[in-house]
Formats: structure tokens, C-alpha cells, sequence
């Protein structure tokens, strides 16, 4: 009480303290003390309001940024054409927002057309090389294949869920384990959706300072996901156009250029390059059915190869391993006569000393036959001129189409050159026919005019062909023209871009375009001895004939017919000249060189 009084005087001035009634004065005591508590109750409600309003500020200011982040996202997203600048922005802006240790971007594909799957596309803070769900290799890429488990139904709801628990261990324990999954080191998983697809998986990792990304703040998660997966979808999209606007162009100009090329091996040669041009192919190569054998052999190689390989493959001069039908990918391309192409490692048989990432292959058909198969391996990325391998690389469904539609084509121009070859090659004797040799006569002789060298005309004749095919019959005198051919082509194999005709029945042209007299004579004299003593077997004994020849240079005729007529002419003095002789027809006469062997009558059995 006596407390109570002293505030009480210290609050009324000592005059006005004349009479104290101690009832009334307790009464407005407990009142005053109401007050003050009341006072003090306002200015909690105050200072919590004042907080509350303070953290509303800020959430607000969150939700201003994430609003700015998401417009300015959705802006920048769109205006990147590349999918790998796409994703990189996309990841950067959700690991900044976080402050995610990692974070990776998986996309479906549709690599593998039974198996729908998604692979690591882009990534951050994760070692790129993942190891392989197959053993100890060290492969780029893991799927999730698309099953009913429960993690595909999360995905497939398409809200941002966390796959570790609060203890940081891990929910879905045996799918990351079946799958690979654990190299992600990720928290949280957004799928991105476009319409009801799921097209792709964001993961982020645990925050910096080793929290995870709270529930709350999915939201923006989902939202940005949204804007990413719509821009994610078109750049797709583009992409694909892209490529199919670029296949389509090289459809046109290999076309454009190959019209006019009759040659299989050379046009063949194209294909690959095309093919390992257009489809960014590590290598390339065409083998063809071995219609005896009924194997696969390889023809052509093209691509990152040891360039002595190639040449040695491509001139023949290498055999490689022959496949039988139904072994190995191509194997099984020309059995189902379907594409067949692998972007699992796993699967791929890993045999040969490189290693192969993705594989394809496809029929070469005509019609219903089978011609072979094409095939490329392995995708290469491309830096500046330089070209490396890209293991992540992988072969789609356009891929495939364009590579069967530059198959058909090889099938084409394998027909065609077929069908050219035939044309202008004699049947008895393998050597070009009459009709060619016009062409190739009328051809090489205004080239040589043009490039100021000389064109050498030789003109074969076999000596008294008729009465051999009177005395040995028909079919003696056919071994006699193949086999006399055969010689032909043999010795003059010796020298290059030398063609040999049969120009009409018992005769032969050769065409040495560039060609030195001298040099021409010791060729068409080596074939005339070789010629004389070569024997065949018939009817159980041997038999044998003699040539007679006439040579020309458009040095000294320059014109079609005079060539061909000097040549004919010097061929008229070896026979009057005794037969089994060479001739020479100069601008200023006829020269006809002695024979060391005498001319023979036709040989007797
Ligand atoms: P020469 O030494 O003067 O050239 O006398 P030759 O008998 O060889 O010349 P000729 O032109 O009189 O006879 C050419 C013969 O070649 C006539 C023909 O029966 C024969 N012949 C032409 N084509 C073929 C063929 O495809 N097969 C066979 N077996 N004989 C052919
Ligand atoms: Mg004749
Ligand atoms: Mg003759």
C-alpha cells in the first residue's frame, strides 16, 4: 500500500492530495494498471504486425524476383535456337534461384523404337562420364525406361516431388539402382511437361549450404518448368525441321551431281561421304551380297579411317572379314531387310578395337533383292573445321530415313551402273564393245587435241581366224577370242588409263591416250609374242594363234577417221607383211618391224 501511494503522489501534486478515500483510490489504481497492460498488449499486436508486414515484404519481394526471373526467362528462352545454349540457361536460372550444387536436364528420345526412354541431355556439377548400368565401362548416357513404377507415375503427374527423404536418403532406392540414377546426385525432380507429354526431367541437387529445397518453393519450380518445357518443345521441333530441311538438301544435290556418273564405285564413294557428312557419322561403309558366297563383304570405307585402309579396301587390294547374313547389326539389316540401328552400347558388339557408341544400318535394295548394306558408326561433333567423336551422340528416325533414302539410291546407281556396264561391254571376250570404243575413241582424241598429247590408236587382228574356225570348229575359235582378249588385258594393265575394245569380230582396239610411240610399240610387240606362244587346251591337245597389228599417234593424224585408218592401214602391211607383226604408221610411210618368231598357220592338235 505503501508503494501504491508513493506513485500515486508522484503522479497528483501534493496540494491536490487533501483527502485519500482508500477504496476509490484502489479502484482507479487496478484501472490505471488495466491501462498500461492494455497499452502494452497493443504494443505487442503492433511490433507482431510490424513483423508480420516485414515478412510479407520480403516474401513479396521473392515473389517479384521469381516474377521478374520467370518474364525475363520466358523471353530469354525463347529467343535461344540451340538446345544446348536452351538447357544450359534453363539450368543456370533454377540453380541460381536455389543455389543448387548440380543440376541436369534429361530428355525423352526415341532412339530405340521399342523402348521409350530418357537420357542425360545436358548436366552441371555432375562428372560427365556416367558409368554404365552394363559392367565397368564408362559409358555417356542411361535411360529410364518408361515402366508403371512408381517413380514413372510421379514423373508422369508432372509436379516437382523430392527423391531423397529429410535423412537425405534416398526413395526410390532400387529404380536409381536398376537405373543409374544415383550419378544425378539430385534432390528434386521436375518433370517438364508440354500438352500430356512428358518431355523431359530438370534435377537439382542439395542447396549449398546442404539443405534441400523446401516445399514451398516448388511453385516457381513448376512454373519455370512450364516456360522451359514450351521452349525446350519448340527448339525440338526446329532442330528436327532443320535437319529435315538439310536432308532433304542433300537428297536434291546428290542427285544433281551423280546424274551423270556411271561409274558404281565412284558413285558409291559419294554416298558414304555424303552419308558421313550429312550425318555427322565418325565412318561409313558399304558392303555388298556375295551373290556366290551369299556373304556380306566390305566394298567401300569412308570416314575417320587410317587413309592407307581406305585405299587398300577401296582398291580391293585388302579383304576385310566377310559377313554372313544375319550376323552382326548390318548382318541383320540385309536379313530383315529392315534398318536396324542400336544407340545402346550395351547391345552393340564390342569386338573391334574402337569403341561404338551408336550404330546403323540399312538394306541396299533393288526391288526385292538384296545389294548389300550400308552402315554408319558413331556420331563426331564439329569444331570449327576439326571434327571430334561424340560419345553422347546418337542416331534418330531421321537418321534412318535419310540413310535409307541414300541406300536406295547406291541400289539405283548400282542398277544403273549394272545396266551401263552391260551395255558397253562384249559378252564373249569382258573387253568394251564396238559402241564404246566410237564414244571413248572420239572422246580421248579431241581431249588430246585439246591438251596438246598424243593419242595412240593400236588395231589388233587375229591371223587367219577363218580357216581356225573351219579346221577347230566355232566354239575352239570362242576360247581363242576370250582367251586372246584375256592376254590383251593383262599386258596392257601394265600401263595406266590404257583401254582395250573389241572393235568387230576377230579384232581388238587399244587406246593409250598420252601415250609415247616407242613405249606403245613395246606393248602391242610384247602382246604379239606372248600372244604366239601362249597354248590352250582343246579336245585334248593344245591350240594357239598369231595377232597381226597396226599402230597410229594423232601426233601425226589428228583427225578421227585418218587415225583410225592409219592404224587400219599399218594393220594391212603387218598381214602382207607376213602376219604376226607390228606396224607403225608415221606421217611419212609404214614402218613394219621385224618379227623374231615366224608367222604359224593355225596350230594343229
Ligand atoms: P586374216 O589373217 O587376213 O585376218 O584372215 P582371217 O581369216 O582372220 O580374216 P577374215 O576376215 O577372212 O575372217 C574372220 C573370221 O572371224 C570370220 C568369222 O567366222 C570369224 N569370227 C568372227 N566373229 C567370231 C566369233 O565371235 N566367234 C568365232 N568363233 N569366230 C568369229
Ligand atoms: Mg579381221
Ligand atoms: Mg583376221
Amino acid at each position: 500500500m505503501a508503494c501504491v501511494l508513493r506513485v500515486w503522489k508522484s503522479i497528483i501534486p501534493a496540494d491536490e492530495v487533501t483527502v485519500i478515500d482508500q477504496e476509490k483510490l484502489n479502484t482507479q489504481l487496478i484501472s490505471l494498471i488495466d491501462q498500461v497492460e492494455k497499452q502494452q498488449r497493443l504494443i505487442g499486436e503492433l511490433q507482431a504486425r510490424l513483423h508480420h508486414a516485414e515478412e510479407q515484404s520480403v516474401e513479396l519481394d521473392n515473389k517479384v524476383f521469381e516474377m521478374r526471373t520467370l518474364l525475363q526467362s520466358g523471353k530469354g528462352f525463347s529467343q535461344i535456337l540451340d538446345l544446348q545454349k536452351l538447357l544450359d540457361a534453363f539450368m543456370s536460372v533454377c540453380r541460381e534461384r536455389y543455389s543448387s550444387i548440380n543440376s541436369a536436364v534429361l530428355l525423352r528420345d526415341d532412339l530405340e523404337p521399342e523402348q521409350l526412354s530418357y537420357r542425360v541431355r545436358a548436366c552441371f556439377g555432375i562428372p560427365p562420364l556416367f558409368r554404365s548400368a552394363y559392367g565397368d565401362e564408362e559409358i555417356f548416357m542411361f535411360r529410364i525406361p518408361r515402366d508403371q513404377g512408381l517413380l514413372w507415375q510421379l514423373i508422369h503427374q508432372g509436379n516437382v516431388f523430392a527423391v531423397r527423404d529429410l535423412r537425405k536418403l534416398p526413395r526410390f532406392e532400387s529404380a536409381f539402382r536398376n537405373w543409374n540414377l544415383n550419378v544425378l546426385q539430385s534432390d528434386v525432380w521436375v518433370p517438364l511437361i508440354k500438352g500430356a507429354e512428358v518431355i523431359g526431367i530438370l534435377t537439382l541437387g542439395e542447396c549449398e549450404d546442404g539443405s534441400q529445397i523446401a516445399e514451398s518453393n516448388y511453385s516457381f519450380l513448376e512454373e519455370i518448368a512450364a516456360v522451359a518445357a514450351t521452349n525446350i518443345d519448340s527448339t525440338l521441333k526446329y532442330e528436327k525441321n532443320t535437319r529435315i530441311l538439310q536432308n532433304l538438301r542433300t537428297l536434291y544435290d546428290v542427285n544433281q551431281q551423280l546424274t551423270n556418273v556411271n561409274d558404281f564405285k565412284h558413285l558409291a564413294e559419294e554416298t558414304l561421304e555424303t552419308a558421313v557428312r550429312a550425318l555427322s557419322a565418325q565412318k561409313a561403309n558399304l558392303m555388298l551380297l556375295n551373290p556366290e558366297t551369299g556373304c556380306l563383304e566390305i566394298k567401300l570405307v569412308h570416314g575417320d579411317i587410317p587413309d592407307s585402309t581406305v585405299k587398300a579396301i577401296n582398291s580391293g587390294s585388302l579383304s576385310t572379314r566377310v559377313f554372313e547374313v544375319g550376323e552382326g547389326v548390318a548382318g541383320r539389316a540385309a536379313q530383315t531387310r529392315r534398318p536396324v540401328r542400336i544407340n545402346d552400347r550395351g547391345r552393340i558388339d564390342q569386338s573391334g578395337p574402337y569403341p561404338v557408341y551408336c550404330i546403323l544400318s540399312v538394306p541396299i535394295l533393288y526391288g526385292k533383292t538384296l545389294e548389300g548394306v550400308l552402315t554408319i558408326t558413331n556420331r563426331v561433333k564439329r569444331n570449327g573445321s576439326e571434327t571430334e567423336l561424340d560419345p553422347m551422340g546418337r542416331f534418330g528416325e531421321d537418321d534412318e530415313q535419310l540413310l535409307m533414302s541414300l541406300a536406295d539410291q547406291a541400289a539405283a546407281n548400282l542398277n544403273k551402273s549394272r545396266l551401263y556396264s552391260t551395255s558397253i561391254t562384249d559378252r564373249l571376250t569382258g573387253l568394251f564393245n564396238a559402241r564404246h570404243f566410237e564414244n571413248r575413241f572420239s572422246e580421248l582424241l579431241s581431249r588430246s587435241v585439246q591438251a596438246g598429247s598424243n593419242l595412240i590408236l593400236g588395231i589388233v587382228d587375229i591371223d587367219h581366224f577363218k580357216a581356225f574356225n573351219d579346221t577347230y570348229g566355232h566354239r575352239a575359235g570362242d576360247l581363242i577370242l576370250a582367251q586372246t582378249a584375256r592376254l590383251l588385258q593383262e599386258v596392257a594393265s601394265t600401263v595406266p588409263r590404257c583401254e582395250c575394245f573389241r572393235y568387230g569380230g576377230e579384232e581388238f582396239c587399244v587406246l593409250l591416250p598420252d601415250g609415247d610411240m616407242a613405249g606403245a610399240v613395246a606393248l602391242l610387240q610384247t602382246f604379239r609374242v606372248s600372244a604366239a606362244q601362249r597354248r590352250y587346251e582343246w579336245a585334248g591337245g593344245t591350240i594357239g594363234c598369231t595377232v597381226s597389228l597396226g599402230v597410229a599417234s594423232s601426233g601425226d593424224f589428228n583427225h578421227g577417221v585418218s587415225l583410225f585408218e592409219a592404224a587400219d592401214q599399218a594393220l594391212y602391211a603387218s598381214k602382207e607383211g607376213g602376219r604376226n607383226r607390228v606396224s607403225v604408221r608415221h606421217a611419212s610411210g609404214i614402218v613394219t618391224l621385224p618379227s623374231e618368231e615366224e608367222p604359224k598357220a593355225p596350230q594343229s592338235v
